[in-house]
């Protein structure tokens, strides 16, 4: 007679698979196409076939300390070869979402930002707080809108308040993410102890920047090959505005501390190489926006997007829209440039203090998770990709199931 096996089922769980985007994950009959065709999959107990069995039975657990869904760069191959439209490409992000829920701190902000009125919720937050700052400062009135000149900074806010606003709100985002990392390594490290194929840690570590700067994963996909260009344009626009702000606020305190103007303040003229690298960056980041807006309205190849993705590419998009009609309004001289920088610094707000717990997630647990799997020796990548006629050695699970 054969060992009884115990299952520890949550139908939560499965539940909330469901909801985040796996809608069709019942429809699996474990076939094994997904696990063939992905390009990613590694050697040695492979994906996506395995999680879509442990999603449909709620084996939570597993799911929540497995690297494998981050693994995953959402190409969708397998969908598209799947024989029953299970679609284990969504399935595999949609356990992503609740890996993120499950591993953020403090985790209901991980739960609210699943959720359009919970995100809506969290957005009231940094409206009312810099509302209150900016009317605070200016003496409960708006003055500032009757001066000649529009300049944000100091009429409506200056750059110091800025920083004491801003600086916490990044510093709650980065240390919050280092917690939750801290708890998806917990996860990890009970299941992918280091094997002799393992990388150094430092090693793992530059293979994965190498990785992540070149989009290597993505280069990897069949169907969905040209997300590449919307997320690489995406990426380095982000490191391009991060280098402006950077810029802007070092001019101000150059100022500041020689007590004169020895370089040139803000607002800087158009041809500034500051102001060149963060228009160059917002014009990429909107083509970015409109490449990714364009496919998740009409491509049926990249899936299901759900309140969790479409929250995180609006935030963004509206970043970039905002930052834009703040500058023009205000070149055109128009009052409307205060409000339009206003929400530009409510969304600015809403990416940085909920990055870890925002699709934003991704950056900080994929990098850990792709770090992992270079330390831990699960990087080796065998499979085999009939969209592109790669033939490789087959996995040994896959095997047994041919
Ligand atoms: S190809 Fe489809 S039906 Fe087959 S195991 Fe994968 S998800 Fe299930
Ligand atoms: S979406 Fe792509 S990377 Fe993810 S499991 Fe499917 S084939 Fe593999």
């Amino acid at each position: 007679m054969s060992d009884r096996v115990i299952l520890d089922a949550d139908l939560k769980f499965v539940q909330g698979v469901i909801k985040a985007g796996g809608q069709d994950l019942k429809k699996c009959y474990q076939c094994s196409t997904c696990t063939v065709v992905c390009p990613l999959t590694p050697e040695g107990t492979p994906f996506p076939r395995k999680e879509m069995i442990n999603a449909q039975w709620g084996i939570k657990d597993k799911l929540i300390t497995s690297m494998d869904p981050w693994l995953c760069f959402h190409c969708n191959d397998c969908s598209e070869q799947c024989p029953r439209e299970a679609k284990p490409g969504d399935v595999m992000a949609a356990i992503r979402n609740m890996i993120i829920a499950n591993v953020a701190v403090p985790s209901f902000l991980g739960k609210l930002t699943q959720s359009i009125g919970g995100s809506l919720l969290l957005l009231l937050f940094p409206i009312i707080l810099l509302g209150a700052v900016i009317l605070g400062i200016n003496g409960g009135e708006l003055a500032f809108l009757d001066k000649p000149v529009i300049v944000f900074h100091p009429n409506m806010i200056s750059i110091p308040v800025i920083e004491i606003v801003f600086i916490p709100a990044f510093f709650f985002g980065i240390i919050t993410g280092l917690l939750g990392i801290k708890r998806l390594i917990n996860g990890l490290s009970k299941n992918y102890p280091k094997t002799e194929d393992g990388e150094p840690l430092v090693s793992a570590l530059i293979g994965t920047v190498k990785d992540v700067l070149s989009h290597s994963k993505f280069r990897e996909c069949g169907v969905n090959a040209n997300r590449n260009v919307a997320h690489m344009l995406l990426f380095y626009s982000f490191i391009g505005l991060l280098i402006t702000t950077a810029g802007v606020t070092s001019i101000y305190y150059i100022n500041k501390i020689a007590g004169a103007t020895v370089v040139t303040p803000t607002p800087l003229p158009f041809f500034h190489p500051i102001k060149i690298i963060g228009n160059v960056s917002a014009l990429a980041a909107s083509i970015g926006i409109l490449l990714i807006l364009g496919r998740r309205l009409f491509s049926e190849k990249i899936g299901q997007t759900v309140a969790f993705d479409w929250i995180f590419i609006l935030n963004i998009a509206l970043i970039v829209a905002t930052g834009i009609l703040a500058q023009t309004s205000r070149v055109a001289g128009s009052q409307v440039a205060y409000f339009i920088y206003y929400c530009h610094l409510v969304f600015v707000f809403f990416l940085f203090a909920y990055m870890p717990h925002s699709k934003f997630g991704h950056m900080f647990y994929r990098a850990t998770a792709l770090v992992y799997a270079r330390y831990s020796g699960r990087e080796k990548s065998v499979g085999m990709n009939f969209l592109e006629g790669k033939q490789q050695e087959l996995p040994e699970e896959t095997k047994e199931v041919a």
